[in-house]
């Protein structure tokens, strides 16, 4: 196993450097674990060293909350796409729901919630900046609408922020401009709705430090911590 633990403190000291050096509060900034298609195990330690945990897939989290500790309270956040016939597992499973994309897919996960006496489950609307069509999420100018629909109907769920994957490039102004939108139209979206929509869920291993220097709040690091993803 690689060393998970001085792994999370590198991850950890740059993303501290990053925010101190643009003057923003590194305190804000959580690090999430993503740790899909490593072992439970691997999942286990990650999470004595990050505040959450991130997996991509309903059936793989299923797998291996079987053999997860009771006791062990870390959220786990989905944050790939869902499928609305896996909603209701993925309740069960997460703590977060990031990837809310589309008004039916909210509806659904209410309808679940409400049938269960559940309310003030948090997600976040999963926007895609990039416009790269294998991306997941709503186009920039539907999140508001989508929001605006929540409200309306969704009462079980609260919006509390947005989520972003930012573009496959190493251009560095693509990144910065995905990353950047995605706190602007949060800004947007907290005039226009009143809510105080705290979350910004954008950086992974390859563009954290842009991510941070523009305002998130929760990084999403695989590879740099857990090493190459098996397949
Ligand atoms: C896999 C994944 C990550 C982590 O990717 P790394 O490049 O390994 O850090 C972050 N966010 C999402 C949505 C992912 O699917």
């Amino acid at each position: 196993m690689v060393n998970i633990g001085g792994n999370v403190a590198a991850v950890m000291e740059k993303i501290d450097a990053a925010a101190r050096a643009r003057a923003l509060c590194p305190e804000k900034i959580k690090l999430m674990a993503v740790s899909k298609r490593h072992s439970l195990e691997e999942m286990l330690c990650a999470s004595e060293y990050v505040p959450l945990l991130g997996e991509n897939r309903v059936q793989e989290a299923q797998a291996k909350r079987a053999g997860w500790p009771s006791g062990n309270k870390t959220p786990w956040h989905l944050i790939g796409h869902l499928q609305r016939n896996k909603a209701r597992k993925a309740l069960e499973l997460f703590d977060v729901i990031e990837s809310v994309d589309s008004f039916e897919t909210a509806r659904v996960l209410d309808r679940i919630l409400k049938e269960n006496g559940r309310e003030g489950y948090p997600v976040y609307i999963e926007v895609n900046m990039s416009g790269e069509p294998s991306k997941n999420g709503v186009e920039p100018e539907s999140a508001l609408p989508l929001l605006e629909n929540i409200l309306g109907s969704c009462h079980g769920l609260s919006v509390e922020g947005l989520m972003t994957v930012g573009p496959l490039t190493d251009n560095e102004y693509a990144v910065r401009k995905a990353f950047a939108g995605l706190r602007l139209l949060r800004d947007i979206m907290r005039r226009a709705s009143g809510l105080p929509l705290p979350e910004l869920s954008m950086g992974m291993s390859g563009d954290y430090i842009a991510a941070v220097e523009e305002g998130s709040t929760i990084i999403r690091v695989g590879t740099a911590i857990f090493g190459p993803r098996n397949l």
